[in-house]
């Protein structure tokens, strides 16, 4: 069977790890035919007017799956992220960010492995943003909704249950944001008792930062909403490598988008010097998603087996070769693990 699956190449490093993403899905030998969709972000709204185009999000309904590169945001002006506008658009409601620690990447511990997920659509990230001119005063809405909260809490029960993960920590600022941040607490202690297997904790935002910068490995899964989300998802990171290791998704109930955590990295954009690997893993994760777990396999091993040997890694992670170098490799292991 060929998969039909959008390709969104971004800007910045995306272009480089996308191809060497592309190179690597191709050595599994499963079929994919590519729908490579350029235009987006800056350039998509110099000559398009628009930084996301209507024709690509119709592209990515159509195949339901789309592996995209990042695509960068201009800072306090300009347009609204495009990555944002694309996961309310397609309903992307649950970002997904497993890190975990990986052959051959030599970091301060040594047995994380955590699941993130995200509530992807609404909290801080609503897009409900004012400013009152004459008295400079500018409100950005936090809009937690029990519909929302149910099911990303949900979702993450379920994936724990699945995956057979023990243990699922609700992050929260209840104590202060009492009913935005309260009412997702409340939602996830009443959805607890229904998942006798799975450990429920809670811990407010700021002492989870301490407690995972001390003690990662007691951590397993944990859900919470956008914007913690998205800061915890860069702690993992930094704990496991940094963010040039680890993968995300971004599922609805249609569609799913599997990108990166990181952006698009401008400091070292267009020099062969970006690691692929966070890429590979979400390709890893795509694999599963559309059925194809033993290619997901054969990729993950493939991988692993690059990481370990310590040959061809990138500068980011303590090695000296290009990013295209550290593919070939890859796509090396990956044939022989088929
Ligand atoms: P960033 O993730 O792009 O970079 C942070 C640091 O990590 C940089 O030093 C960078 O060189 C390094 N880094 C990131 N990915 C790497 C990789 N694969 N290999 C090696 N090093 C890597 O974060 P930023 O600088 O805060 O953001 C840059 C742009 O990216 C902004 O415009 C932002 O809006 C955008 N962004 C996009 C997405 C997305 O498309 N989903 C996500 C985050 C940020």
């Amino acid at each position: 069977m060929t998969h039909r699956i959008t390709l969104i190449p971004g800007d910045g490093i995306g272009p480089e790890v996308v191809d060497a993403a592309v190179r690597v899905v191709e050595a599994t030998g499963v079929s994919i035919q590519w729908e490579r969709f350029e235009s987006i972000g800056a350039a998509a709204l110099e000559r398009e007017g628009t930084p996301l185009p209507e024709a690509l999000v119709d592209l990515i309904r159509e195949t339901r799956v789309a592996l995209k590169g990042p695509v960068a945001t201009p800072i306090g002006k300009g347009f609204k992220s495009v990555n944002v506008q694309l996961r309310q658009k397609l309903d992307l409601h649950a970002n997904v960010r497993p890190a975990r620690t990986l052959p051959g990447i030599v970091t301060r511990f040594q047995n994380v492995n955590l699941l993130i997920f995200r509530e992807n659509t609404e909290g801080l990230y609503s897009g409900i943003e004012t400013f009152d001119e004459r008295n400079q005063i500018a409100d950005s809405t936090a809009r937690i909704t029990r519909r929302g909260s149910e099911r990303i809490i949900r979702f993450a029960f379920e994936y724990a249950r699945r995956l057979g993960h023990k243990q699922l920590t609700l992050v929260h600022k209840a104590n202060i944001l009492k009913l935005s941040s309260g009412m997702f607490l409340e939602i996830g202690r009443e959805m607890a008792g229904q998942y006798p297997e799975v450990t429920f904790n809670e811990r407010i935002i700021d002492n989870m930062c301490m407690q995972l910068v001390m003690y990662p490995e007691r951590y397993d899964c944990i859900v919470t909403t956008n914007l913690f989300g998205d800061i915890l998802s860069d702690l993992a990171a930094g704990l496991v490598g940094g963010l040039g290791v680890v993968a995300g998704a971004n599922i609805g109930t249609e569609y799913a988008v599997f990108e990166a955590v990181h952006g698009s990295a401008p400091d070292i954009a267009g020099q062969n010097k970006a690691n692929p690997t966070a890429l590979i893993l979400s390709a890893e994760m795509m694999l599963r998603h559309i059925g194809e777990p033993r290619a997901a396999d054969a990729l993950r091993d493939g991988l692993e087996d690059t990481l370990r040997e310590g040959t061809h890694l990138t500068a980011d992670v303590g090695g000296h070769h290009s990013t295209s170098a550290f593919a070939d490799r890859v796509a090396a292991h990956v044939t022989d693990r088929r």
